[in-house]
């Protein structure tokens, strides 16, 4: 089997991706950083969003999984003490896996330009360059309000513990497959109106946001900004890719969410 291991680059990290690679070598697996059948992220879970977009091309090829050297984390739930035990699971082939839903955002622009694609693990999020974002929210094609405020968050269900939960949304299982989109400081008042709470839609729905006005926009992918120019609409839905994770022990989501928002 062939693995790789990213690491959010910190001397702790560093230090713990060495001593797994090395164990991972003693147990004869084969270092590949192209192409892995599993990749180890050590860090946080910032530090799995980056390996996440760096394999998200062989999504159906590689799993993940993700060890924490800094607070426990949602996709980071393994601790150091524990790599031994990893290192001797991950060698002893086959693992379970267990698949998350991701969301896709497609971006057209005026005047026919290539569309762009782009696959989010925690969310897409969508701002105005200057002043108030002012979009038309369509869902399955039909006009549902028009939206004035500080902008839009789109995630995924494991998404919603991150930035959709500092907004207010809901904390959706994983194993629904959904996406969820909650708002960024609307403006309420006799003459604008939006619904006001964050809304959850099916995997056969798709949210569409179109321009009003202004037509420049800064569209987050979960850490990357990108400022797109000349939209014409940002379309999201449930992707068909999923992410896989490898899985050695039962970790409940619930008892997650517990440990990291609640006590622990
Ligand atoms: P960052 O600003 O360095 O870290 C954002 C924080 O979010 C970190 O503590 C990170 O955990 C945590 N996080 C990431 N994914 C999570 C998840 N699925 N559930 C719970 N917590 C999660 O940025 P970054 O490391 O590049 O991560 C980008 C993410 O930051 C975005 O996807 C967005 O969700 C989040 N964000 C949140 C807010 C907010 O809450 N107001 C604002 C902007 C962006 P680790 O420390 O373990 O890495």
């Amino acid at each position: 089997m062939k693995f790789a291991i990213t690491s959010k680059g910190d001397s702790k990290s560093n230090a713990l991706m060495h001593k797994i690679r090395a164990y991972l070598l003693d147990f004869k697996l084969t270092y590949d950083e192209q192409k892995p059948d599993i990749v180890i992220s050590v860090g946080g879970d910032g530090t799995l969003l980056y390996a996440f977009h760096r394999y998200s091309g062989r999504l159906d090829k590689t799993a993940f999984v993700g060890v924490h050297t800094g607070h426990l984390g949602f996709y980071a739930d393994w601790v150091p003490e524990e790599i031994e035990k990893l290192v001797i699971a991950i060698a002893r082939t086959p693992y379970q896996i267990i698949e998350y839903p991701l969301l896709e955002t497609i971006i057209r622009y005026q005047g026919g330009g290539k569309e762009t694609r782009y696959l989010a693990l925690n969310e897409s999020t969508v701002k105005s360059v200057d002043g108030t974002l002012v979009m038309d929210v369509e869902i399955r094609g039909e006009h549902f309000e028009r939206f004035r405020g500080d902008g839009l968050c789109v995630s995924t269900p494991s998404g919603s513990t991150a930035y959709n939960k500092a907004l207010g949304g809901a904390i959706l299982h994983p194993s629904i497959r959904a996406l969820q989109l909650a708002e960024m400081a609307s403006i309420n008042n006799r003459v604008f109106r939006t619904v006001g709470s964050p809304l959850i839609l099916p995997a056969h729905h798709t949210c569409t946001l179109k321009p009003v006005n202004r037509r420049d926009f800064l569209v987050t992918i979960d850490h990357l900004t990108l400022l797109h120019k000349d939209v014409k609409s940002i379309q999201y839905r449930v992707a068909n890719e999923k992410i896989r994770f490898a899985r050695f022990r039962p970790f409940p989501f619930w008892k997650r969410v517990h440990d990291s928002f609640v006590s622990n």
